[in-house]
């Protein structure tokens, strides 16, 4: 493994920070912190739309498909030098990340011409139809079904945790097309329009005050034949492609953000004073710090790792199950050292005038709850890590 970086990586973070430079909306974080949910989204779709004008959109996807064709490790800067010049994240999370790179590896010609395009400039969001409300962990216990009539699926059924399902145009849904199937085989990987009459779309709401999540409910809906994802019959493993890519692609842009906060914790560690001392003269929180400090480095270090491999094999290893627990699980240790740093004011949340950093923090602290369950939940990734990379026994 290489981490210096090469004349051409260096020739494009510098083409890139000269552009980021040039188009970074200044201060949007603050300006912003009173929006609604939904004018947020509107507003980050609109800075997608920026980000794919000027050809950065879908870095490493191939040109063929709008991307820039560029190098996984490009990818990985793009996501540093974004992050570091404190540019917005792009709103289309799951079409870029997730549900493009399903389409680009298991997609017809025709797919690929009608949906990739319109994910990289934002035309389209998408959103990921899997967990059931008797399936989550065990996803192979799915139930919503797709009855083929002719030319159309009829889809009856619903999913939980559907992330973005409010804002989505479309959804990846994994379906069970053949009613006499069991666990992971006769299941259909279908591309739903969201607007087809039947979809209901009922938001949920977070301990962060949001609804991120949604249920959707699915009454008769029918989907077009050449909608389907894959062959029918055979979902489970374009589904397992689309969780591949989910592990492997959330830790990077995390790694990044965890550097920036954590940098911006230790400026108000410095700045702020508890008992007469700055925090920073705390000898158990400057203890937590450090801690803090070295497994964000671990984490940047497992993701050059993963990252070398996928660059060597073309797909995400099982090791994409080693960044998700380790960025998961360090976020909540870290939100919990900030809020040990600020002390009550980690309680303020966006609108209170003495909120640090608008309530960032707060968020944050809330926020990282679920990320020990979503994408799989912490006990899912040991066991494809025990099975999967130390060859013990499966678990169930
Ligand atoms: C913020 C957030 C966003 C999400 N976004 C989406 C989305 O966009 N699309 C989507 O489809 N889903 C989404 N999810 C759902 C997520 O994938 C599921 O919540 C997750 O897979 C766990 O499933 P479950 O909630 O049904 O819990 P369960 O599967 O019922 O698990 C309950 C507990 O049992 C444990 N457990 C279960 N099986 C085993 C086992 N074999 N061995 C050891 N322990 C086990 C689990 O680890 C957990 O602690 C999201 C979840 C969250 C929190």
């Amino acid at each position: 493994m290489d981490l210096t970086f090469t004349a051409q990586e260096l020739q494009f973070r510098d083409e890139l920070r000269g552009w980021l430079r040039r188009n970074v909306p200044r201060d949007w974080a603050s300006q912003r912190s009173g929006d609604s949910m939904e004018e947020r989204f509107r507003f980050l779709r609109a800075w997608q739309k920026t980000v794919y004008a000027g050809g950065w959109a879908g870095v490493a996807w191939p040109k063929a498909y709008g991307g820039r064709g560029a190098s996984l490790m490009e990818q990985v800067i793009f996501t540093e030098e974004t992050a570091l010049a404190g540019a917005p994240p792009l709103a289309n999370v799951l079409g870029l990340g997730l549900i493009g790179p399903t389409i680009i590896a298991f997609g017809s010609a025709g797919q690929k011409q009608r949906y990739l395009d319109r994910i990289l400039s934002g035309e389209e969001i998408w959103c990921q139809g899997f967990s059931e409300p008797n399936a989550g962990s065990d996803l192979a216990g799915l139930r919503t079904e797709a009855r083929l009539e002719d030319d159309h699926f009829v889809v009856n059924g619903q999913k939980v945790w559907t992330s973005y399902g409010w804002a989505a145009d479309w959804c990846a849904l994994i379906t069970r097309s053949d009613p006499n199937s069991s666990r992971h085989h006769g299941l259909t990987y279908l591309l739903v329009d969201m607007k087809s009459p039947g979809v209901e779309v009922r938001p949920l709401r977070q301990m962060t005050g949001e609804s991120e999540f949604c249920e959707l409910f699915f009454r008769d809906v029918r989907v077009p034949v050449e909608n389907a994802l894959g062959k029918i019959g055979e979902g489970w493993s374009v589904a397992i492609g689309t969780l591949m890519h989910e592990r492997a692609t959330l830790g990077a842009q995390m790694q990044v953000t965890f550097r920036r906060q954590f940098h911006r914790l230790a400026e108000l560690a410095r700045s702020m004073e508890r008992g007469g001392r700055r925090v920073s003269e705390d000898p158990l929180l400057r203890q937590k710090l450090a801690q803090s400090y070295i497994e964000i480095e671990i984490l940047r270090l497992n993701q050059m790792r993963a990252i070398t491999r996928q660059s060597q094999t073309g797909v995400p290893g099982p090791e994409g199950s080693i960044l998700k627990l380790n960025w998961s699980e360090l976020n909540q240790r870290f939100q919990q050292t900030a809020a040990e740093v600020l002390g009550p004011y980690a309680q303020l949340t966006a609108g209170s005038e003495a909120a640090v950093d608008s309530g960032q923090w707060a968020y944050s602290y809330l926020r990282a709850r679920g990320n020990t369950i979503e994408a799989g939940t912490s006990e899912i990734q040991r066991n494809i890590i025990g099975h999967f990379v130390l060859g013990l026994p499966k678990s169930y």
